[in-house]
């Protein structure tokens, strides 16, 4: 038989750990960050995920496994711009093994949750657009690139590999980022050949936001050579807004870049990149955003880069953006031969008047590598009959070295005309066959000395 101390006790022994976990979800924090703490104070069988903002209030309270798109949308929907909720170590549990989330992660097609022990079980799914997808395995983070050469940066991150954009033209899978991971892509996600099935295979980076939290933490050096300027762009092998859990991952990405004070260039063809205007704003200049428009002709365009979204769209959001005060600029590449001069003439009018770029680059199309055949082919298959034919006569060496150059002359006079900065892109190769032109070509190239206006990268402490 109990006394009355014995149920005082006990009584006590219930109220205590509820009182606790009251004054716990109660007190505010004052820190300047998300963070999610696991209180398992009342029963370790069902222990609760509590996210807190940086004001110290609870923001979420969840169960240890949650979906890691839930995650991720509620670092986004109840914190500051510039707040992230860190993934790594912070109690969260694999939806496979159930066993804590120490280090690496990735998520299943359905959200899940999945430690990288678990990693190899995961299998690949395929959606109804016929894109096979799933973690990509690879350890890049943070990677040294030669895009300083285009003015364009001295860092890359890309947030997956692949991209369901599937541009027919696109250079990526040419390189040996594609190239040399064919047993990767075939194991992964039972790609045969990474060019001819370029946009039907994705692999997501889900951890990257939280491996580059830890390197840019570690980080004593920083390269900013006068052409790349410290800058890290981001994506140059993939589109980093082309769905939701790349632009997830992007978010976070560009959050970390810009509180470790690093300049950031972001290039999509997507409009979903309006989702983070108030990341870009909060910047204080450290971020430019850019988009590709080869011509306002959505049709046109779209009958070679048949996942993307049209050009139109890709200007509004681009006008949104330099409406609300961050810098622009506008990739103008790859244009096509069946382009006039009035065509050209009317495409920068829209730029400058719409989104008074710092700098527009132009490239015009190039008829190398292993895809161009299969560009000419998909403007055909879409009823472009003149763009197919003019592009299927760059593959003659003289006739597109004649169009490269015209094309690039014709742009750099359009510019001074209509005061819009241009940088030119001449491809490397053609540089070599541009005759009276090649030094010219060669300094366009090789200039460091672009109109944009950036801020210096802070090197590190
Ligand atoms: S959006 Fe860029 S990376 Fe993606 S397919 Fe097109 S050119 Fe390639
Ligand atoms: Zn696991």
């Amino acid at each position: 038989m109990a006394d009355n101390n014995s149920v005082g006790w006990e009584l006590l022994s219930i109220l205590l750990p509820l009182f606790r976990e009251q004054f716990i979800e109660n007190q505010p924090r004052g820190t300047n960050e998300m963070e999610i703490e696991c209180n398992d104070s009342t029963s370790t069988d069902s222990p609760r995920l509590i996210i807190r903002g940086y004001d110290g209030q609870i923001k979420g309270n969840l169960p240890p496994s949650p979906k890691l798109n839930r995650l991720r949308e509620l670092s986004r929907s109840t914190g500051g711009p510039l707040e992230r909720l860190d993934l790594m170590d912070v109690g969260l549990q694999c939806s496979e093994c159930s066993n804590p989330i120490t280090d690496r992660f990735g998520a299943s097609s359905t959200s899940d949750l999945i430690c990288w022990d678990c990693v190899d079980s995961n299998l690949a799914e395929s959606d109804a657009r016929g894109v096979t997808s799933t973690i990509d395995p690879t350890k890049a983070v943070l990677s040294s690139s030669a895009l300083h050469h285009k003015n364009l940066c001295n860092y890359v991150i890309n947030v997956a590999t692949g991209c369901t954009h599937g541009c027919k033209f696109c250079y990526v899978p040419s390189t040996p980022n594609i190239k040399m991971r064919k047993d990767m892509l075939n194991e992964q996600v039972d790609v045969e050949d990474g060019q001819s099935e370029w946009g039907s295979y994705l692999l997501y980076r889900d951890d990257l936001p939280e491996r580059l939290n830890r390197k840019l933490e570690r980080k004593r050096t920083w390269d900013a050579t006068p052409d790349g300027r410290g800058v890290v762009m981001i994506s140059s092998g993939t589109d980093c807004y082309q769905d939701r859990r790349t632009a997830q991952i992007t978010r976070g990405c560009v959050i970390e870049l810009i509180k470790h004070k690093k300049p950031v260039r972001i290039l999509t063809r997507s409009p979903a990149v309006v989702r983070d205007l108030d990341v870009f704003k909060s910047a204080n200049g450290l971020v430019t955003v850019g988009s590709s428009i080869p011509s306002l002709d959505d049709n046109l365009v779209r009958s070679i880069e048949p996942g993307a979204p049209a050009p139109t769209t890709r200007l509004n959001a681009l006008e949104k953006i330099s409406n609300a005060g961050v810098p622009v600029y506008v990739s103008m590449s790859p244009t096509y031969p069946t382009q006039s001069r009035d065509d050209l003439r009317r495409l920068l009018k829209e730029f400058k008047t719409r989104l008074d770029p710092d700098v527009v680059f132009h490239e015009p199309i190039n008829p190398r590598g292993g895809n161009f055949g299969m560009t000419v082919q998909a403007a055909r298959d879409a009823g472009q009959i003149e763009l197919a034919n003019e592009l299927e006569k760059l593959q003659d060496r003289d006739n597109w070295v004649e169009y490269s150059k015209n094309q690039l002359m014709t742009v750099r006079e359009l510019g001074n005309e209509l005061d819009v900065p241009i940088h030119l892109w001449p491809d490397k190769e053609f540089i070599k066959y541009a005759g009276e032109h090649k030094e010219f070509f060669k300094h366009e190239r090789e200039k460091d000395d672009s109109p944009e206006d950036y801020p210096q990268p802070v090197p590190p402490a």
